[in-house]
């Protein structure tokens, strides 16, 4: 599952664009990406799922991306060339998923790098939260220095066993870490908050291809397939199963 070009957004960063001058050489193997994602952080944002997770959590529902693959490698100045052309500054944040981030830790540098740089120079102020499969104190001892870039991280490996208790994490034992100023202040509403009731999913529709965007909850993904094979519906290379 994923996201995509209809339904009023925009997915997919293609046509290179004028790099800047962070990131100008590094690649980002990228599953996809899309705007505007309301699902995953606060207000419309920018979401961006790398493709590569050396994780493999139980009941993981991205599972499409696990693999690494060179041929999804897209040049960090033209990743942020596209969020700075598709939200044309209105973004109030960027969510980076996947798929495991920090499992391109080079990669990742050198986009929260030039996100940094857009933002400084165009004087905006939107957020950036990475989820992470790896532990906080994994985070913390290996990549301080990505850390100090984030505003937000939410850690933690997905646990089937822990169903969501609250807003944006998949199980129980994620939790939610303003990381700077901007994050604190903008974040902090939202650590404890529970799951229920807000907006979880998001659908978008790529040609033969639907997309599932935010956090599902146990067996909702098992509920989509029951219900659109009653109405004669099957749906295949899902991202739940391998
Ligand atoms: S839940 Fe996240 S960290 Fe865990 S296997 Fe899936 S993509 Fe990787």
């Amino acid at each position: 599952m994923s996201a995509t070009r209809k339904a009023g957004g925009r997915t997919r960063p293609s046509a290179p664009r004028p790099a800047v001058a962070a990131g100008r050489r590094a690649m980002l193997e990228v599953n996809k990406a899309h705007w505007p994602v309301t699902v995953l952080g606060p207000g419309r944002r920018i979401g961006v799922w790398v493709q590569g997770c050396s994780i493999h959590c139980k009941g993981c529902v991205s599972q499409d991306t696990w693999p690494r693959d060179p041929g999804k490698r897209i040049p960090v100045a033209d990743l942020v060339a596209w969020c700075r052309d598709v939200s044309r500054g209105t973004a109030d944040g960027i969510t980076i998923s996947g798929g495991e981030p920090f499992d391109q830790p080079a990669a990742l540098d050198a986009f929260l790098t030039g996100l940094a740089a857009w933002r400084r120079e165009q004087k905006l102020d939107f957020d950036i939260l990475c989820y992470s499969g790896y532990p906080l104190r994994r985070l913390q001892k290996e990549h301080a220095r990505l850390l100090a870039r984030l505003d937000a991280v939410i850690p933690e490996p997905y646990v089937d066993r822990l169903p969501p208790a609250r807003l944006w994490r998949g199980s129980a034992n994620q939790t939610l870490v303003p990381l700077s100023a901007r994050g604190r202040e903008r974040y902090a509403p939202y650590v404890d908050r529970p799951a229920g009731g807000a907006k979880r999913m998001q659908a978008a529709v790529d040609g033969g291809r639907v997309w599932m965007i935010g956090i599902p909850d146990r067996g909702d993904m098992a509920r989509v397939e029951a219900l659109c094979a009653e109405r004669g519906l099957t749906l295949t290379e899902v991202s739940w199963r391998r």
